[in-house]
């Protein structure tokens, strides 16, 4: 294998984001491939007994096994990390096996986690459910409160967990506040930035410790694999991640980072246009629905946090119908272009009911207390030309009775 300019850190550290969107981390076999070669193996073999013990040991540079290392993985988590403008990525199965990962590897049984109630539906789970089963005590708090989080802080705080934007909810969080609260007190913050991507926010930027990713939504773009990821200092990645990572195998297949790495090229142009879709179908709905929860509207009350900390709106929102779940399943069922879909993310404009599907098995208690109502849609806008969307939404508006 012949490494490229793109991975050698005092060049890539120089070049633009798009750049290092499209370049950072190829390597090259010795057919110069132009895209990025698929090694879709999980063992290797050795010159020798001695050079594999010398691997084994750390002595010589080189991969072993791929849950251990792979070429196709390495490429995306190098390129990942110049995105992010991390020292250091590890990738994952899943958005939840990162999530997982994030969090399990850095926790004890009798520390204490904070984490922002609005969540997705899984991410909660582990906060309500899978830490405290160890013994790890949870609260969570509405993560919009910046003295929420003060209040929450106890002496044996190790983590906070949240994402930004939230789902469904689009509530958003005050990166350089609760992130500069976690580092003076000690503790790691853990960002979900699903819902931007490096394209959208950097919290590492804010001062962010590690940022855990479903690279299953905007990085692939185009409702294909499931994938995750975790960016944070070479030091933590190393020396908390690895050893957890490495012996439980929530491992990434080299297919599925293939095709997130050829995702990643087109990520900013997506981001961007996909955003600006967001803004003109969220303008034209603003004054058909009762109540829409947009940060890329100026109605939308956290509207200026949102913009200070994110380069645009993202292609995710959610409207709230007066009508209940009658009235939202009555609109999801009169779209004609955009399709029923839970996934977000996509080139594709899905739109979905969180209450009875992504936020179903919560609970109608901690649904209300996080601000999922039963009249709420969520949208994910594509690429599609919003003009065909906006008619599209028109006529299920009409036939939804609004
Ligand atoms: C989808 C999603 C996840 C989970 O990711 P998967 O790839 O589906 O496992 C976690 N957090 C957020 C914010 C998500 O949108």
């Amino acid at each position: 294998m012949k490494k490229t300019t793109g991975t050698d850190r005092s060049i890539t550290s120089r070049w633009r984001p798009q750049t290092r969107a499209v370049r950072a981390g190829t390597w090259r076999s010795e057919h110069g491939e132009t895209s990025e070669a698929l090694f879709l193996n999980s063992g290797y073999t050795y010159e020798s007994a001695a050079s594999v013990a010398a691997r084994f040991a750390g002595e010589e540079v080189g991969m072993t096994y791929s849950r251990l290392q792979n070429p196709t993985v390495a490429m995306l988590e190098e390129r990942i990390a110049a995105m992010e403008s991390a020292e250091a990525c590890r990738v994952q199965a899943s958005g939840m096996a990162a999530m997982t990962a994030a969090l399990l590897c850095q926790v004890k049984t009798g520390d204490h986690v904070v984490a922002g109630r609005a969540a997705f539906g899984s991410c909660r789970w582990l906060v309500d459910n899978l830490l405290p089963k160890f013994g790890i005590e949870t609260t969570v708090i509405d993560a919009r409160d910046n003295a929420a989080w003060e209040a929450a802080v106890r002496p044996n705080t190790k983590v906070f967990f949240f994402e930004t934007p939230a789902n469904p909810t689009m509530d958003i969080v005050d990166l350089e506040f609760v992130c500069g609260l976690a580092r003076s007190r000690g503790i790691t913050s853990v960002v979900d930035n699903a819902f931007a991507t490096s394209a959208l926010q950097r919290p590492l930027e804010f001062g962010a410790d590690v940022v855990a990713y479903s690279a299953t939504k905007l990085m692939d773009g185009q409702g294909r694999v499931l994938a995750g990821a975790v960016c944070a200092s070479q030091d933590w990645i190393d020396n908390v991640l690895l050893p957890f990572q490495r012996n439980t195998g929530p491992n990434l297949s080299p297919f599925n980072a293939w095709v997130v790495l050829k995702g990643l090229e087109t990520l900013s142009l997506r981001a961007d246009r996909q955003s600006r879709n967001a803004l003109e179908v969220g303008r034209f709905l603003e004054g058909r629905v009762p109540r829409m929860l947009h940060p890329g509207l100026e109605s939308f009350s956290q509207h200026n946090l949102a913009m200070r900390q994110m380069e645009a709106c993202g292609p995710i929102f959610s409207v709230v119908l007066d009508g209940g779940r009658e009235q939202a399943h009555a609109l999801l069922d009169a779209l004609e272009l955009i399709d029923i879909s839970n996934n977000i993310g996509d080139a594709k404009s899905l739109a979905c009911h969180p209450a009875s599907t992504t936020h179903a098995n919560m609970g109608a208690e901690a649904r209300d207390e996080m601000g999922v109502e039963e009249g709420m849609l969520r949208f994910n806008i594509g690429l599609e030309d919003p003009r065909d969307l906006i008619e599209d939404l028109d006529q299920a508006l009409v036939r939804a009775g609004l």
